[in-house]
């Protein structure tokens, strides 16, 4: 199937066009690309598709999904510990909303099962259920032994804590076929009070990881607020780090060092929903948590400016799933980046669609020729107006590798 795009202003990944053109997608790539009047008029395409002007540009990637945590802009539901099915079904509603939002792409920071995320992979690149393109994780493992949060991912409760039982972790996960390993390098104080600031691993630990992740062929990915959690991640090889909201100048410096290999997840998302939504649903609620969370956010506005000026890979995914900061917020996240972080709008785009590629690792996150045909056709302009990629009604299309999930009206 060939469907020519035309009469669209295009944001390739970096920067938006000042002229109208034309894209042609031939089967799940993209084929051709002109702008100009009349672009690619000669082309014999099986749909022609008239953007009346708007802007087309790379389909959204998340670089921090959790999609069975329970709730999404359409159904609240707390985290819990639930059964393989039923998470492989919220997991399965969830992808839905996201690629409704515009998000073709997530990389998961950590799945409530191991083999749910599998299988969803597997449902969607199947075309059986909705979703976005999915890079699968582990469950976000605790040393053993810990009180832990205040639900327990099945298969997660009894393991062991030494370097041996991690390198045995990593190996399991990966030969199940995950592509990320998690680890909660310090705990999180929305579900255990002020256990953001506890270091839950020895580095010998975390360096076998390292090991064992790079042997087996999988990615790491680390839950880090301290310091020290951040520095032993580098050190391990880590290629994901969210949070990081406590990165001192050493940290800082060792992440800037380490920007070629590495990417960086503040999910500012979840920071505002904790300060500002998570008491109204009991969470959070004391005053020392209220203030942990209010400095907490001030800390991570710090990071998240000095990560920009220092040219790291920071990307938008913001741990939407809980009721405070539901799945098909995901949006909200870029806006953050603008008024936390500094970033032009244009700067925000770049890293959810260029960047999230590269985290992806797949040909994708750019208007590019030979690149997968992963598009939004949206009403106005996100380069002036971020938050226009807020209000999925302003998505006219949808489009995943070549297939159009969401038709423009004609
Ligand atoms: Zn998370």
């Amino acid at each position: 199937m060939t469907i020519l795009i035309r009469n669209v202003r295009i944001f390739d990944g970096t920067s938006l066009s000042d002229q109208t053109g034309a894209v042609l997608i031939e089967g799940d790539r993209i084929a051709r690309i002109a702008t100009g009047e009349g672009a690619l008029a000669d082309c014999d395409a099986a749909r022609v598709i008239d953007g009346h002007g708007g802007t087309l540009m790379p389909g959204l990637v998340d670089a921090h999904t959790h999609l069975a945590l329970g709730s999404s802009v359409e159904v609240m539901g707390r985290p819990g510990n639930f059964p393989d099915d039923v998470l492989a079904l919220t997991a399965a509603h969830c992808a839905r909303v996201m690629l409704d939002h515009g998000f073709t792409s997530a990389y998961s920071g950590g799945s409530s099962s191991p083999g749910v995320e599998i299988a969803l992979k597997a449902a969607i690149d199947k075309g059986q259920v909705p979703g976005p393109r999915l890079v699968t994780s582990s469950f976000e493992r605790l040393p053993g032994g810990m009180p832990g949060l205040l639900f327990k991912f099945p298969g997660r409760d009894v393991r062991e804590s030494n370097p041996a039982a991690v390198t045995h972790f990593v190996e399991e996960m990966a030969g199940i076929g995950l592509q990320a390993v998690k680890f909660l390098l310090n705990g999180v104080s929305a579900m255990d009070a002020g256990s953001n600031m506890n270091e839950q691993f020895y580095e010998d630990e975390i360096l076998a990881a390292g090991e064992a992740a790079r042997k087996a062929g999988v990615w790491l990915t680390a839950h880090c607020y301290t310091a020290d959690a951040i520095k032993i991640a580098i050190k391990a090889g880590f290629r994901v780090i969210y949070h990081c909201n406590y990165a001192d100048d050493e940290a800082l410096d060792m992440i800037e060092a380490a920007k070629g290999d590495i990417f960086v997840g503040l999910a500012p998302g979840i920071e505002e929903a904790d300060r500002d939504r998570a008491p109204k649903f009991g969470m959070m609620a004391s005053p020392e948590q209220v203030a942990e969370q209010a400095a907490a956010v001030e800390h991570k506005i710090r990071v998240g400016q000095e990560l920009r000026k220092r040219g790291v890979r920071s990307l938008p995914g913001g741990d939407y799933g809980f009721p405070q900061n539901p799945v098909g917020l995901n949006a909200r996240d870029l806006e953050l980046f603008v008024e936390w972080f500094g970033y032009t709008p244009a700067e925000a785009l770049h890293t959810a669609t260029a960047l999230g590629g590269v985290l992806m690792d797949m040909e994708l996150g750019q208007v590019k020729e030979g690149f997968l045909a992963d598009l939004l056709l949206v009403d106005g302009d996100p380069t002036q107006d971020i938050s226009t990629l807020k209000n999925k009604d302003n998505l006219r299309m949808i489009m995943k590798g070549g297939a159009l999930y969401k038709a423009p009206a004609a």
